[in-house]
């Protein structure tokens, strides 16, 4: 295994570690199997590590083709949605029927982090996350750090969005 990868597979653990921390003391955390309402509301198009993106695309090689036609059809609707400004953005990678991540396995970073992370002084929640800790119910909650997240992805170099990634892939790149 390269370096980038066995970095990716630490950092994995690392975030697997804080997340099983926080789920932990709290058993009814909400993200969970069947949530989710932040794969369909994405803040911009996800950008990807070209490690991160090495790790996707080995689980979307072992989706169906018709599967992979379907995100095929969903990358190209976020593209231009994102083109003509549309915010929030459906992730084109969800099966919107089950609510299921046909990746979850191989799913960047950021999908693992968001939740249970903050940043300085700003939450990476969603609605109903931030809502609980605006009214004191998750104060005794040790957050992830995300600044130290984004410190490695500084060092990673080459990042890309999900649909230049993607269509790379296809053309064979
Ligand atoms: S962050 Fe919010 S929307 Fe996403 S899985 Fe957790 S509870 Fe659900
Ligand atoms: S890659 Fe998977 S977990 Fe991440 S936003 Fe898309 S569907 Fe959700």
């Amino acid at each position: 295994m390269n370096k980038p990868m066995s970095d990716l597979f630490q950092l994995h653990i690392d975030i697997d570690a804080r997340v099983h921390g926080i789920r932990e003391n709290r058993p009814d955390w909400l993200c969970g199997k069947g949530c989710d309402g932040c794969c369909r509301r994405l803040a911009d198009v996800p950008r990807l590590s070209a490690v991160e993106w090495t790790l996707l695309r080995e689980g979307l090689a072992a989706l169906p083709s018709e599967r992979l036609a379907e995100i095929r059809s969903a990358m190209h609707a976020m593209a231009v949605a994102a083109a003509e400004g549309v915010s929030p953005l459906v992730c084109p990678l969800l099966d919107q029927a089950s609510g299921a991540c046909p990746v979850y396995a191989q799913r960047p970073v950021a999908c693992r982090t968001y939740g249970f992370y903050v940043q300085r002084d700003l939450g990476l929640y969603c609605r109903d996350i931030e809502a609980r800790v605006e009214d004191g119910t998750l104060a005794d909650v040790v957050w992830g750090n995300h600044d130290a997240i984004d410190r490695w992805f500084a060092a990673l170099g080459e990042v890309r969005p999900l649909p230049e990634w993607f269509a790379r892939w296809e053309g064979g790149a």
